[in-house]
């Protein structure tokens, strides 16, 4: 979905959206009960999933420098491709809860590559409308009407590129 403006060569080389500290407890990708069943039937030894509204998500161990990776990160990347997690495939742009009536798409300020952009490129490119007719911006927000929990909460370091009034 973010091709044009982050390569999979950039993503292989970093692949800093895939790692956690205690703080980051929220930003662990959500998968909903399909993606869940690929989990099992693909992953040979299962990670574990804990329920998570209509979801599951993977459950995290801290490692003594307080950082936990994806049991889904390997050398090569994504174990699960074209399968991952709808928060992975939008990541670093992120739908968060401004207040009641607003949500923002916002960017994360961790990913190098996309930060690095003009927020008027950003802005144009998640208002872009792809082959199908839909903006990131429409997916982002259609995905959230049918999983809520794509819906994070509001942080003060992540700019936010549009406003969505509810
Ligand atoms: S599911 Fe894949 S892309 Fe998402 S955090 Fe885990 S390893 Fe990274």
């Amino acid at each position: 979905m973010l091709k044009k403006i982050l390569s999979r060569e950039s993503c292989a080389k970093c692949r800093v959206c895939c790692g956690f500290d205690r703080d980051d407890v929220w930003e662990i990708p959500v998968v909903t009960a399909h993606t869940a069943e690929i989990i099992k039937q693909k992953v040979a030894d299962c990670p574990e999933l804990e329920a998570y509204e209509d979801g599951y998500r993977f459950v995290m161990h801290f490692d003594d420098e307080g950082m936990a990776y994806c049991p889904m990160l390997t050398e090569n990347g994504c174990l699960l491709g074209d399968d991952k997690p709808f928060d992975c495939r939008v990541w670093p742009f992120r739908i968060n809860r401004i207040s009641d009536e607003l949500l923002g798409i916002t960017v994360s300020p961790v990913c190098d590559t996309v930060s690095a952009l003009s927020i008027s490129k950003l802005t144009s490119f998640i208002n872009e409308k792809d082959d199908e007719g839909f903006s990131l911006t429409d997916r982002m927000v259609n995905y959230a009407k049918e999983h809520p929990y794509i819906i994070k909460p509001y942080v003060e370091d992540y700019p936010i590129i549009k406003l969505i009034r509810l």
